[in-house]
């Protein structure tokens, strides 16, 4: 099938954020949390990527956030779309997903490892026994929390959900957390060992996070990932 663009906008410098629909379906099936693979022939070569669908489901349109890699071979291509273009897609796929039934959890993203939890976070809220959730989001400066006011409206919408924001590179009137999320991940569990994390980003952070928690003594049952690269 054919994803076209509707419409885009950047979110902050070099990430952008896309409307796309598929025209020859009437409804997009997915679950939140899973991603689309685009294909398109560059300098000859069939060349794929997977991207995490920041929208949850409805109609046949779905929302994907995008981080510009300017020595990638794929993103270069994806920002020149223009409205009207479109490209090849997969069916959506993937198994992170939120967990049925749902336990307490911890959903930690850093970058545009935030998408899938733009869908999850409503998502697993939206389950009638949802218990707490905590997003633990880690960016460089506090233009790059992306969808800042989708996660703290629903902050104030469900008491049961905490949005943390962490910045590596926070400027000095900053007064949340700081830091990596490396550094924030015991605070977000507290005493609790038994509740599912879900991580997601590149690879560095997914592996440091992984090796905290199971020192913590979590089972790898318990944490469910995305890696980026
Ligand atoms: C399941 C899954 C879902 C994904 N969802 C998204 C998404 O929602 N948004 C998104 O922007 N990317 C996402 N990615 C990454 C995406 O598939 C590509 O790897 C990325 O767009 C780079 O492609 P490229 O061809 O331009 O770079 P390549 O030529 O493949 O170069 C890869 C380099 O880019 C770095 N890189 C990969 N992804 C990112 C990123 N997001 N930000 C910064 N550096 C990166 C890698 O560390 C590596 O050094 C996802 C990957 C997977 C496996």
């Amino acid at each position: 099938m054919r994803a076209l663009v509707l419409e885009f906008h950047d979110i902050a410098p070099e990430v952008r954020h896309f409307v796309f629909q598929v025209p020859e379906v009437e409804q997009l099936h997915f679950k939140p949390g899973q991603f689309v693979s685009f294909s398109e022939s560059l300098s000859g070569k069939k060349i794929t990527r997977p991207y995490s669908i920041v929208s949850l489901p409805g109609g046949n349109r779905f929302e994907l956030c995008l981080n510009l890699v300017h020595e990638g071979v794929f993103t270069p291509h994806l920002f020149s779309l223009q409205p009207g273009d479109s490209i090849e897609m997969s069916a959506p796929l993937g198994f992170f997903v939120v967990r049925d039934p749902t336990r307490e959890a911890v959903f930690i993203g850093t970058g545009t490892g935030i998408a899938p939890f733009r869908a999850m976070a409503p998502d697993y809220l939206s389950h009638p026994h949802a218990s707490q959730l905590t997003l633990l989001f880690g960016v460089r400066q506090e233009q790059n929390i992306y969808y800042r006011d989708d996660f703290e409206a629903l902050a104030r919408k469900h008491s049961n959900f905490r949005f943390w924001p962490a910045l590596s590179r926070a400027a000095s009137s900053w007064t949340g957390r700081s830091g990596h999320v490396q550094a924030h991940v015991l605070e977000a569990i507290g005493e609790r060992r038994d509740l599912d994390v879900y991580i997601c980003g590149l690879r560095a952070m997914v592996d440091d996070v992984r090796a905290i928690l199971k020192g913590l003594g979590f089972d790898r049952k318990q944490i469910i990932f995305e890696k980026y690269d």
